[in-house]
């Protein structure tokens, strides 16, 4: 037996699991699996990456500042508040770095995104599972589970897996609630696809404890690239700073994920196109019997049955080519997540679930 052992918590993480994106035996495959941008990045996005291959010997910049002020120049922020992160993963794990450690606490929801526990674990904390109320952040119950070992309180909203967010007001109580000792962190990586909504990004100016996170994985259509970025008050951005890898994005991503910011018009599109196919969706799945609950995001949370249906049409879906996601590990056996493909997609994986409910096995 190896006497090398690594830092307690750590082997309690169960590794991440991502989506599927093959099925034995089958050519014409449709990954719904993990949320990606049917419809790809902006042409000048990748126009921006090849042109960046040009540069390769080159390192790239470590403040990161002409992709942080397009993102303020898009979303009126303050570029000294943003700091970019190898996917808003990396500033996930930097912000449990930096304020989470052992007899720390760590709030997540119990269908909350698998990241934050990770995080947790991985910094020596103590992650802390708080229910929600009908598949919806439960703003009661995370007040209760605070202590005095209460770090950090993360909420995705709108949430993964279950695409239901709370308002304003709801964050803001939240926000008031905790102890002052605790960061509140809003995950945005579905904040675009809600016309209008900043994300969290005004609270973040008016007080010191709630820091929000972004990404260009999802509606930006480069999860390939590993781009997010977090904003936050001054004394946590100094913090993060001082942690961050001074080259943790390569030039290439800074590249692409500034042109890709600065075309909006590629982004109100694809709002526009998943909010159209996700109600055509969601109806078309209710019409079937299978339900779900309104969603704000790029999938919707298909609900079975039972756990045994939603396995069984799961089982259906690949043996049709179709990838969706499973979600038991999030507490939700009887759901399957479905990420809002292209028309075509939408179509094939409505079809295929009516044809399931209708007794194809
Ligand atoms: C997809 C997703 C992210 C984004 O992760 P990246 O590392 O930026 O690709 C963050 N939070 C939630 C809830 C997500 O679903």
């Amino acid at each position: 037996m190896t006497k090398i052992t690594p830092q307690p918590g750590i082997l309690d993480i169960a590794p991440y699991v991502g989506g599927a994106s093959h099925v034995a035996g089958q050519t014409d495959v449709v990954k719904l699996s993990s949320n990606e941008n049917p419809f790809g990045p902006s042409e000048a996005a990748v126009e921006a990456f090849r042109r960046a291959a040009f540069d390769l010997h080159r390192y790239p910049s470590t403040d990161h500042a002409a992709l942080r002020k397009a993102i303020a120049e898009v979303h009126g922020l303050e570029a000294s508040r943003i700091i970019c992160g190898v996917g808003s993963d990396e500033i996930l794990h930097l912000l449990c770095q930096a304020y989470a450690g052992p007899g720390d606490e760590v709030i997540h929801t119990e269908h909350g995104f698998a990241i934050y526990r990770i995080g947790a674990l991985a910094a020596g904390a103590t992650p802390v599972e708080v229910p929600e109320k009908d598949r919806t952040t439960d703003v009661d119950a995370i007040l209760a589970a605070c202590t005095k070992a209460t770090k950090l309180v993360f909420i995705a909203n709108p949430n993964n897996p279950t695409g239901t967010m709370i308002g304003a007001d709801e964050v803001q109580r939240l926000a008031d609630g905790i102890p002052d000792t605790a960061l509140l962190v809003l995950d945005g990586a579905y904040a675009e696809y809600v016309e209008g909504f900043d994300g969290g990004a005004a609270l973040v100016d008016q007080r010191d404890n709630v820091v929000m996170t972004r990404t260009f994985s999802k509606i930006y259509g480069l999860g390939g690239l590993r781009v997010g970025w977090g904003y936050a008050p001054d004394h946590v951005i100094d913090v993060l700073n001082r942690i961050r890898g001074p080259f943790n994005l390569s030039g290439p991503a800074l590249a692409a994920a500034e042109a890709a910011v600065k075309d909006q018009p590629w982004v109100e599109k694809c709002r526009a196109d998943n909010t159209r196919l996700r109600a055509w969706l969601a109806d078309s799945l209710a019409a079937h019997g299978v339900p779900s609950d309104p969603s704000e995001t790029n999938f919707i949370l298909a609900r079975f049955d039972s756990a045994d249906e939603a396995a069984a049409c799961n089982d259906y879906l690949l043996s049709q080519g179709l990838i969706v996601r499973m979600v038991a590990g999030y507490n939700l056996p009887e759901c399957l997540r479905i990420t809002v493909g292209d028309e075509a997609s939408c179509r094939r994986v409505a079809y295929a679930i009516g044809q399931f409910k209708g007794g194809a096995r």
